[in-house]
């Protein structure tokens, strides 16, 4: 599943999830644009990929305001050239029971989680359907299969990236492009860590026993972007070691 000449844009790459779908994909042949807002992340990831013989660029952005994402994108095709990979993984969480939920809590959370891939996917969109071949892949989440106490809003977000997948996949199922989800659950990341949940006691009760891995969900994304994956759009492929079954 080579991904030679392809130029990736992986958004919230600079750790975790993003860090790992823009190392594999990079490995795979991919030329990548590791789009943070954490300067030293981005740096770092694009760092590891050159060293390890990959091609990567670090672009510093907030991938959920519009100024931000074109000024990104022209970076990335005046270093890169077209984009034909866009991985919307870049998102935030919070735990907050339902009636604490603040108004700008709400639209931060929708801002950064649907919104960014809102933004960054229209901005990308037209190189894809100018080559007359693209690869979405949207980082959509287990909480919104299945529904998460104190996370309406983080589901909710996740929820709209799941119709937002949907919706794209058959506007372009015609033009070349594929657009499908991965959500990922429980998945030992940074954003994991800081939250309240004891990873260790929360993995001894996993049909696996472990949490995932970055990569878990990395090779699967590495999939949905291959030539082989053409005749798949609008799906859900979900990375949980079995823990949900949807
Ligand atoms: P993480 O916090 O470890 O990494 C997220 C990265 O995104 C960070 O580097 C952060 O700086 C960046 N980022 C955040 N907002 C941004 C913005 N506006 N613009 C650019 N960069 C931004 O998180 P993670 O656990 O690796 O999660 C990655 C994605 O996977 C998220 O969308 C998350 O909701 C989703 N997810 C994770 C899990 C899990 O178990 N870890 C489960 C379900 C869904």
């Amino acid at each position: 599943m080579s991904l030679q000449g392809k130029v990736a844009v992986v958004t919230g790459a600079g750790r975790g999830i993003g860090q790992a779908i823009a190392t594999v994909l990079a490995a795979r042949g991919a030329s990548v644009a590791v789009w943070d807002l954490n300067h030293e992340g981005a740096e770092k990831t694009a760092a590891a990929i050159q060293e390890a013989g990959g091609t990567a660029i670090a672009v510093v952005g907030d991938a959920a305001a519009a100024a931000g994402v074109a000024e990104a994108a022209a970076r990335t095709r005046a270093e890169l050239g077209r984009v034909s990979i866009l991985v919307n993984n870049a998102g935030i969480t919070a735990y907050q029971p339902f009636t604490s939920i603040s108004e700008d809590a709400w639209d931060r959370m929708i801002g950064v989680n649907l919104k960014g891939p809102f933004l960054v996917t229209k901005e990308l969109v037209p190189d894809m359907l100018e080559a007359g071949w693209g690869r979405i892949v949207n980082i959509s989440s287990s909480s919104a299969q299945t529904g998460a106490p104190s996370m309406a809003h983080y589901a909710s977000s996740k929820g709209g990236v799941i119709s937002l997948t949907r919706a794209l996949a058959i506007e372009y199922a015609d033009q070349g492009i594929t657009v499908n989800h991965v959500p990922p659950g429980f998945i030992d990341t940074p954003l994991v860590r800081e939250g309240p949940i004891d990873v260790e006691a929360a993995a001894a009760h996993m049909p696996m026993k472990r949490a995932g891995s970055p990569e878990d969900v990395a090779y699967a994304v590495a999939y949905l972007a291959s030539e082989e994956a053409g005749y798949v759009t609008g799906q859900t492929f979900s990375v949980n070691g079995g823990r949900h079954l949807v």
